[in-house]
């Protein structure tokens, strides 16, 4: 094995003369404790390498061993429903500490395994090697490992087994022997390969209005939240969290301040799972790496996360990744590469840090698995710009990478219109992709007068329903936004009656569409079905007025309608699976606005 001997120490970056082959982020052991840390640069007889842990004390002359090993992970089953630091080490409870100096992983447990292969069958790569069952008696799929194939030589029979122990031996075209078992190692920053990776027309369901209706994501896709302090974003990618529909949730608290993840820490136990009625947390990892521990372990949680995500997704499951703040990991990354004196770029940050973030995002994909499944890694990373501004490099580099952008803002925050995305500053390129997903659930909807369009000309047959109800909703809040500041030059009552109505249209949307509350029991998640239910029962409502309009009736007597008041509750009031209460609620609307046509000598008031 290669060594050698600390010559300079900065924080967690240190230098060491060198003596044998080390290489390129290969992961070293520096010291009596046993520290870890990676080597980021060779020079002919030097290696400069960072250190994941405290490095308090360390001097000049301490030994650094190599491993042989790229710096990487261990995966198993043992992972979910846990807690772990940015190198998958566990940590204890939910307690945000230190873990112990030196420490490789998580220690030795048992689970049961039943094999799906027998001796004398060709193992592929990736394919099930056999079944486990974790400790809340979810069944997990072990594979082969992604650089192990040939013919099974010997494996166990169905028993309980700890999960380092070999439970397959495998003859590999070398001929060389591997043994496999349920626990498996895999470098970090190298992606996990796939058989394909597919295009996606199925969207990540948030059960957020304003996010899959408006600004979807795909399965597979991947979205940034920026947004500035107080802007909800814990509320939201907790609510996320909760209400998407992904199989396991992969959640990085990165670089947090320590009483903020402890927060998360203590809540998620706590969660039910809307699905299962089970807790959240059983198929739910924690990364969680926050502001008071060790720098440089921050910088790589971004990639443990990255990894335990493709690991299940490799056994054919849906997962959503979220990482909160990727602005907080790209200023580890500022600090360490500071440390070893490499020529600031843009912002202080390294000039490699676009680059960086492009390799975070593309480990988000909808793929076939090399055991020929589907599964899916759907990254979500917020974004904290520094004062709100977005021109910064973080925010900038993510917005080229992502294809989601949900802007969380500070205004809609303080007017307590939550969720705080701002509808005319987010943006989604997956919502063509994802239009025939929609459709479906539109064409799927009740018959009838179940919140079918008021009829009304504009209405009329469209192609796909929720692309166009979607560019009206956004047409006129954009209009409505406009409008607004008109308004408060000239005051509302000097615009004409149609701009009028316009703005309260808008206003209305806003209301009843986009305002849902992660704390209301009934409205903190909302399918597809009744977003396309509300969608419709509104864009009946506008047809309504403007036809009403168009009669002579005044903007004022529309926005006094009883049925106004409903709309806006009809998130509150109106639970999920209950289509007939909005056919209820078109029909009572179709009446006022008939009753409103035919008062005599109102039309024309105000
Ligand atoms: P940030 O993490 O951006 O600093 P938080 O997520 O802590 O902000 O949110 C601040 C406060 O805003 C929360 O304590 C909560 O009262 C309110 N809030 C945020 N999002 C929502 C939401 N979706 N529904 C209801 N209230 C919310």
């Amino acid at each position: 094995m290669s060594t050698g001997r600390v010559t300079w120490i900065s924080g967690p970056v240190l230098r060491a003369q060198a003596q044998g082959p080390f290489r390129l982020r290969e992961a070293v052991r520096v010291g009596d404790r046993r520290l870890l840390g990676e080597v980021l640069r060779l020079n002919e007889n030097e290696i400069v390498a960072q250190v994941y842990e405290d490095t308090t004390g360390l001097r000049p002359g301490t030994e650094v061993h190599g491993t042989g090993v790229l710096l990487g992970v261990t995966l198993g089953p043992g992972l979910l429903g846990h807690m772990f630091d940015g190198l998958l080490r566990p940590l204890p409870g939910t307690q945000i500490s230190h873990v112990e100096a030196g420490m490789s992983g998580t220690a030795g447990r048992e689970f049961d395994f039943s094999p799906a292969l027998r001796v004398g069958e060709f193992a592929h790569a990736g394919a099930l090697l056999g079944e486990t069952t974790n400790e809340f008696g979810r069944r997990q799929a072990c594979l082969v490992p992604p650089d192990v194939q040939g013919e099974v030589v010997a494996i166990r029979d169905q028993g309980h087994y700890p999960d380092d122990v070999p439970l397959c031996a495998v003859r590999m075209a070398d001929g060389t022997t591997r043994e496999v078992a349920m626990r498996q190692f895999w470098p970090v920053r190298e992606p996990r390969p796939v058989r394909a990776r597919l295009p996606s027309d199925t969207p990540l369901l948030t059960g957020q209005r304003i996010l899959d209706t408006l600004f979807p994501v795909a399965l597979g896709g991947k979205a940034a939240i920026p947004g500035g302090f107080g802007t909800g974003k814990t509320v939201l990618l907790e609510a996320l969290a909760k209400s998407c529909n992904a199989d396991v949730i992969v959640y990085l608290g990165c670089g947090e301040r320590g009483n903020e993840m402890a927060g998360v820490l203590d809540e998620f136990p706590r969660l039910t799972d809307p699905r299962s009625g089970r807790p959240l947390m059983e198929r739910t990892v924690i990364i969680a790496n926050t502001s008071n521990m060790p720098v440089a372990a921050r910088e790589a949680s971004i990639y443990s996360a990255a990894t335990v995500a493709e690991y299940f997704r490799d056994q054919g499951l849906h997962v959503a990744l979220m990482a909160d703040s990727t602005s907080r990991w790209a200023e580890a990354l500022r600090e360490v590469s500071g440390r070893f004196g490499e020529l600031p770029g843009e912002g202080g940050y390294p000039s490699y840090l676009s680059s960086r973030i492009a390799e975070f995002y593309e480990r988000a994909a909808r793929v076939t698995t090399l055991a020929g499944d589907t599964g899916s890694v759907t990254i979500l990373g917020s974004v904290s710009p520094p004062s709100g501004d977005f021109s910064e490099p973080v925010t900038s580099h993510t917005k080229r990478y992502t294809r989601s952008f949900w802007t969380l803002d500070i205004k809609r925050a303080q007017a307590r219109l939550f969720p705080a995305v701002h509808p005319l500053q987010s943006y989604s390129e997956d919502s063509l992709d994802l239009a025939a997903w929609w459709q479906q659930i539109y064409a799927a909807l009740p018959p009838g007068d179940a919140g079918a369009p008021h009829s009304a000309p504009q209405s009329a047959p469209i192609g796909n329903e929720w692309i166009e109800l979607r560019r009206r909703f956004l047409t006129l809040l954009d209009e409505q936004a406009r409008l607004e500041r008109m308004a408060r030059i000239i005051g509302k009552d000097a615009l004409p009656a149609r701009q009028q109505l316009t703005l309260f249209c808008g206003e209305l949307v806003n209301e009843g569409f986009l305002r849902q509350s992660a704390f209301s029991e009934t409205d903190r998640r909302c399918g597809p079905e009744r977003q396309a239910l509300m969608m419709r029962t509104l864009a009946g409502f506008v047809d309504g007025a403007e036809a009403a309009l168009a009669r002579g009736v005044a903007p004022g007597l529309i926005s006094e309608m009883a049925i106004v008041r409903q709309l806006q509750r009809m998130g509150e009031e109106i639970p999920e699976g209950q289509p007939q209460r909005f056919a209820e609620l078109a029909k009572r609307m179709a009446e006022e606005f008939t009753a409103l046509g035919s008062v005599p000598g109102r039309q024309r008031a105000a």
